[in-house]
């Protein structure tokens, strides 16, 4: 395994390896890795000759610079997670290099955005898309992966991939839980053991959104009230972006539920934002 941290030394890796006929498989990253990242790496892994991982905390993405600031590292961790999963190469570019003196373009859309988690980040999914599309135009990757979890991101991502017309595949892989449910993310390193304990009230939200379908209530209404009474029962709940019920693709609002839909939230857990969601099935 081998850690490049230069963008120019990345592109021409990455265009020796095309040039080879090699297959690249690509996971983005903010590092902190956890069970979540590494079953994208064994994906990666299984489906392409040349694994490549970038670990970069994106400042464009962050609408807060405490946030930022405080995002969790680990990159000794990282390495050894990494190399342990069959990593080919670690790009960890320096933010000056990203954002050069002068740098000012930015990839945005109309729509998407401007839902969801993009409510209470402004900006948020514009540094995504802009971090993204730099990151596919040094890595050159033939496929690149990414998490159920993050919803919105996904969606987005594949909208820009299909807009811009780029050649990367998007493989959108399942949410990995911890044996309680807890849905994993860097950011659970933030929490207090107390506060990991309220964080799986989101999980057991999630099943009784499913349960109420199963018991035959079709309106988003009734299945966002009680999702939201389960969440605030909690003492370390500080506050509750949103509860929403949207359909899978377009991530608009659904009144009913129809057999597309998505419950996704965003919680304030203390000083952690988590956010969570799940498929909901409409078995009728
Ligand atoms: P991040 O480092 O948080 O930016 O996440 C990098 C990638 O890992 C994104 O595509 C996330 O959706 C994905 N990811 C994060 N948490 C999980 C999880 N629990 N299960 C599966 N994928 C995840």
């Amino acid at each position: 395994m081998k850690i490049i941290t230069d963008i120019k030394g990345m592109k021409s890796f990455s265009s020796k390896m095309r040039e080879e006929g090699k297959s690249i498989g690509f996971v983005p990253t903010m590092g902190a890795l956890h069970e979540g990242h590494v079953s994208l790496i064994r994906k990666a892994r299984d489906g392409n000759e040349c694994v490549i991982i970038s670990i970069f905390v994106n400042p464009a993405q962050f609408d807060r610079k405490d946030d930022f600031l405080s995002y969790p590292v680990d990159r000794a961790n990282d390495h050894e997670l990494a190399l342990k999963n069959g990593v080919d190469i670690v790009f960890e570019p320096e933010v000056d290099d990203m954002y050069p003196d002068g740098f000012e373009t930015y990839i945005d859309q109309k729509r998407l955005p401007n839902r969801l988690c993009g409510l209470n980040r402004p900006g948020h999914f514009r540094g995504v898309s802009t971090v993204v599309t730099k990151l596919f135009n040094i890595v050159k990757p033939h496929k690149a992966y990414f998490g159920e979890k993050d919803l919105q991101q996904s969606a987005i991502i594949r909208r820009l991939v299909k807009d811009l017309n780029m050649d990367v595949e998007i493989v959108v892989l399942p949410t990995v839980r911890s044996a309680e449910g807890a849905a994993c993310s860097s950011r659970n390193r933030l929490l207090s053991a107390e506060e990991r304990l309220d964080a799986l009230s989101l999980y057991d939200a999630l099943n009784n959104a499913q349960s109420l379908i199963k018991s035959g209530v079709r309106d988003s209404r009734e299945i966002i009230g009680s999702v939201i009474k389960i969440i605030n029962s909690k003492k370390n709940v500080k506050k509750i972006d949103y509860v929403s019920i949207v359909n899978q693709d377009t991530l608009e609002d659904s009144l009913t539920i129809n057999g597309q839909e998505i419950i996704a939230m965003a919680v304030w857990i203390g000083n952690t934002r988590l956010i969570d969601n799940c498929r909901l099935t409409n078995n009728d």
